[in-house]
């Protein structure tokens, strides 16, 4: 069966071509699918386009699209194993965590469902009694909706339920490496009732099948989630159309451990803020900040830690994480950790590929921590991606708010203390869209996500996830309109 979805038909690239989907736990082939170019993007846009401008999926009442996304839930829920088993297979992650993913994304669209008619508008208070005032809601039209690999079918989950939710119709482009649960979701979707063309999907490379979404003028928003570079080269595409821009980048998270924290909680915590999923997560708590007093001890515990994380594929079930999504991608992670050490950074554990041959097929790293980092050095200020920890010390409060902040990125952080007023100080002072206090990685999609500085443009999740995907419409109505003479035949 074709793996494009335009127009309420699964189609097949009009070029033919097809790509090599392999698993990057083993390198087995896990698929073969159509792979779009730029004419089956526009395809998919003119089928969006006419589907917001000819309707029904924008006039159906807001209460209907909610169900619709309940019913999507509901369909999630019941095909839950199968949707894991594919984004295992995809990007190699355990299956538990890719149960977790999933649970996380029927979360989300039943959030997305049960919010959908809240909040039609408001009446405005104008002094005049002849006149109706109201500011309404109304959808923005086409979005292209643009995901990366590491969560695929969660980041397009964030996208896809609000835009849905607020009346728009869109292009979905999965990440060319991890494409088979948003084809699963298209499936869902069309079973949930979604009229044709209000949901297209595109499968293939950024360049080819995802940059005619930022370009073309039919489309309306384009919300993207991925590396830095793309976002701005997104960014500055969309400029030439003035689109609304919606950009989730990546992040330099710093974790920052004070002396006075729960010091065994803590350390368990920034195991996992750094290595979840490997590393190849934006939120990754990938810089700690250590009170100086405590580091010995503190990094000596992590790196014991660390050295005992046990790697293995998706049906391992003693694995506890797994391999990163491409040979490319280890090459880079290997290049980053090469340039820290040339730099100064001290090197305590990994730095290499694992050398059990059980592992050799696929592209797994092994849990790496820098010490002795200070924040001028590359390492500590480029996303890695990976499992790469990076260690720098200080002694007060002020001097970890101010390393913490010294980052072009703002996406996530975590203080860990059991002074709730240091806590709430810190919190308040790092410029980051999300921060936990004696915590790492939880959220829910009642909360905003998001980043600052160059982390990224708007929100995701929460009532502000919603709104990206609408417009504001003031309707004035002067119901007793008289003669104003404004212009001749008075002495004014
Ligand atoms: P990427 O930028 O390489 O690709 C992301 C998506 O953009 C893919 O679908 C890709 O095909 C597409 N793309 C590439 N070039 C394009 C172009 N010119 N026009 C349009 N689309 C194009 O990112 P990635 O490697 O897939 O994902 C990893 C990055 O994503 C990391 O930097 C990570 O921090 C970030 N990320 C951020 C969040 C967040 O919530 N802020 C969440 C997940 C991932």
């Amino acid at each position: 069966m074709p793996e494009l979805y335009v127009d309420g038909s699964w189609v097949s690239a009009r070029s033919g071509a097809t790509r090599t989907i392999i698993c990057p736990a083993d390198g087995t082939v896990v698929g073969e699918v159509d792979e779009a170019g730029p004419e089956d993007t526009a395809e998919a846009i003119g089928a969006a386009h006419r589907a917001f401008h000819d309707g029904p999926w924008p006039t159906t009442p807001a209460r209907e699209r909610g169900d619709l996304l309940l019913r999507t839930a509901d369909l999630l829920e019941r095909d839950a194993d199968v949707v894991a088993e594919a984004e295992s297979m995809d990007t190699g992650k355990r299956l538990v965590e890719s149960r977790y993913d999933v649970a996380d994304v029927v979360s989300v669209f039943r959030h997305y469902g049960r919010v959908a008619a809240e909040d039609a508008g408001r009446m405005v208070d104008t002094g005049n009694p002849d006149v109706v005032s109201r500011v309404v809601h109304e959808p923005l039209g086409v979005c292209g909706l643009i995901a990366p690999w590491n969560y695929p079918l969660l980041q397009a989950s964030w996208k896809v339920a609000p835009c849905l939710a607020a009346g728009n119709t869109f292009v979905l482009k999965p990440s060319e490496l991890t494409p088979h649960t948003s084809i699963h979701l298209m499936r869902l979707l069309g079973e949930a009732g979604l009229p044709a063309g209000a949901g297209n999907l595109v499968l293939g490379a950024g360049p080819a099948a995802g940059a005619p979404l930022s370009e073309d003028p039919r489309v309306d928003l384009v919300s993207f989630t991925g590396g830095l570079v793309t976002g701005r080269a997104v960014m500055a595409s969309a400029a030439a159309t003035v689109k609304k821009v919606a950009l989730e980048l990546g992040g330099k998270n710093p974790n920052i451990v004070f002396a006075d924290a729960d010091l065994d909680v803590a350390l368990d915590y920034a195991l996992t803020a750094v290595f979840l999923h490997s590393g190849q997560v934006c939120s990754a708590g990938a810089r700690l900040l250590v009170e100086e007093n405590i580091h010995d001890s503190f990094v000596d515990g992590l790196v014991e830690r660390a050295q005992a994380i046990r790697l293995g594929g998706p049906r391992d079930e003693k694995a506890e994480t797994g391999p990163l999504i491409s040979a490319a991608h280890r090459d880079k992670v290997a290049a980053h950790v090469a340039r820290g050490i040339e730099e100064g950074a001290v090197l305590r554990c990994g730095g290499k590929a694992p050398d059990d041959p059980a592992l050799e097929s696929g592209f797994f790293y092994l849990p790496t921590i820098l010490d002795a980092v200070t924040s001028t050095m590359s390492v500590a200020q480029d996303e890695s991606f990976g499992p790469v920890l990076t260690v720098e010390t200080f002694t007060d409060e002020d001097q970890a708010v101010a390393t913490a902040n010294d980052s072009i990125y703002g996406l996530a952080g975590a203080v860990w203390t059991q002074d709730a007023g240091r806590a709430q100080r810190v919190a308040a002072r790092l410029r980051m869209g999300t921060v936990w206090i004696n915590d790492y990685h939880p959220y829910v999609p009642q909360a905003e996500w998001g980043g600052y500085k160059q982390s990224g443009v708007g929100r995701e999740l929460g009532h502000a996830g919603l709104e990206e995907y609408r417009e504001t419409k003031h309707i004035w109505h002067n119901i007793d309109p008289s003669v104003q003479q404004w212009f001749g035949g008075s002495d004014r």
